[in-house]
């Protein structure tokens, strides 16, 4: 096993959630619609694994919980189902720039359906600004989708605030509150957000399953039809084994993600101190201090964030340049653009991201290697200036 920093690209499955869901593979494996005693088992454990992500969320009924393939189609759901459903009130949807990329892609979609789509931009820490998402509202608005933090530099969003926005507007408000799911808790009971993007791989559950929330009185056209699984919105044989799976990594993640996120801070902020401080022209992306506990997020001047990559890869360090879901494009991150960087500033990105699995070691292992490979690479650099190889790191 390598020194993984990767989990904001996929964290490994719980050893008490991956117990929980064994029987369901095996001698518990009937499907919920049917009628015998095996079907009820099914359909009983489908109901209590629904309670127990409602809780995760503190929302108020287990029915206001769909379950769905994961995020993605969470995110296809909401977006797509609400322009579907609103459309005679307006066509114009609000997302921001610093989304992920299924919310950019399902934006694409939508604007050649005909929707007007507009995006909120961010400052300089990649946190949206609250003036610029006021003025962008019309009459037209149905929808404002912004998620919770920033997938790729960490910077957590004023949901607070935006949800205070939209609730004044009476337009509806999505979050893909993935990348804030393992160490930020939403409480549905305290902010008004009326469709909540969840995955259960995010908390430690199997890969394939995610949920979407929707606020009673909310209402979307389904996507996928079929047998009317999931209220009608979202059809196909629930994956039964999956959200068991799901339901045991938010009742264990509901204990646990305050000790953990504390644990992460601690990590974190040990190894930004340490970079900034011994590798030259080195700088944190994003918030200094409204981030993800388990995410930094760092710039190198003359270094090309894939050659990091490969060369963390000699010494067995796992880490990323920025989100998984476009690491293979050659396309410089649209957040970091956004954010004012420059096309060769974004290139030069380090994504470290911690989860239940990190150990003090994995982050000492990175601030060990790290400077040796900057400045091995920036030696190799024609673009490096003489005098950033003569300091000393
Ligand atoms: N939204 C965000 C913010 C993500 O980071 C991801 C990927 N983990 C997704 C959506 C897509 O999730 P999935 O791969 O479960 O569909």
């Amino acid at each position: 096993m390598s020194f993984y920093l990767d989990n904001q690209a996929a964290k490994p499955v719980d050893e008490r959630v991956l117990e929980e869901m064994i029987p369901y593979f095996r001698e518990r494996f009937a499907n919920p619609a049917s009628l015998h005693c095996d079907g009820d088992i099914a359909t009983d454990v489908l109901v209590e694994s629904r309670k127990k992500v409602a809780d995760f969320i503190n929302a108020p009924n287990a029915s206001d919980i769909i379950f769905t393939s994961g995020a993605t189609e969470s995110n296809n759901l909401a977006l797509i189902g609400a322009a579907l459903r609103y459309q005679k009130k307006g066509k114009h949807i609000i997302i921001s720039e610093i989304e992920h990329i299924s919310i950019h892609n399902i934006a694409k979609y939508l604007e050649k359906q005909g929707f007007k789509i507009s995006k909120v931009a961010v400052d300089q820490y990649g946190i949206i600004r609250l003036d610029k998402l006021e003025k962008l509202i019309t009459d037209e608005t149905i929808l404002v989708s912004i998620t919770t933090a920033s997938n790729e530099v960490g910077s957590v969003q004023p949901i607070e605030e935006i949800s205070k926005i939209t609730n004044e507007h009476n337009i509806l408000f999505h979050t893909d509150a993935v990348p804030s799911e393992s160490v930020i808790p939403i409480d549905v009971e305290k902010l008004p957000i009326d469709l909540i993007s969840l995955s259960s791989n995010e908390i430690y559950g199997p890969r394939g399953v995610g949920a979407l929330y929707l606020k009673k009185g909310v209402r979307v056209n389904p996507i996928i039809i079929g047998g009317g699984q999931e209220k009608g919105l979202r059809s196909g044989s629930e994956n039964i084994p999956g959200v068991v799976g799901f339901g045991k990594a938010a009742e264990i993640m509901n204990r646990e993600m305050d000790i953990e996120a504390k644990r992460f801070t601690v990590m974190r902020d040990k190894l930004i101190k340490n970079v900034l401080e011994t590798i030259p022209k080195s700088y944190l992306n994003g918030h200094p201090t409204k981030r993800l506990p388990h995410n930094a997020h760092f710039r190198f001047d003359y270094i090309e964030g894939e050659s990091l990559i490969l060369g963390l890869k000699e010494h067995n360090i796992a880490a990323a340049t920025g989100s998984a879901c476009s690491s293979k494009t050659l396309e410089p991150s649209h957040t970091l653009i956004s954010m004012g960087l420059l096309h060769e500033e974004a290139h030069g990105s380090l994504l470290v991201s911690l989860g239940r699995t990190t150990k003090e070691s994995d982050i000492d292992k990175l601030i060990e290697e790290l400077p040796g490979i900057v400045n091995r690479l920036r030696k190799m650099s024609p673009l490096t200036p003489p005098e950033i190889l003569k300091q000393k790191n």
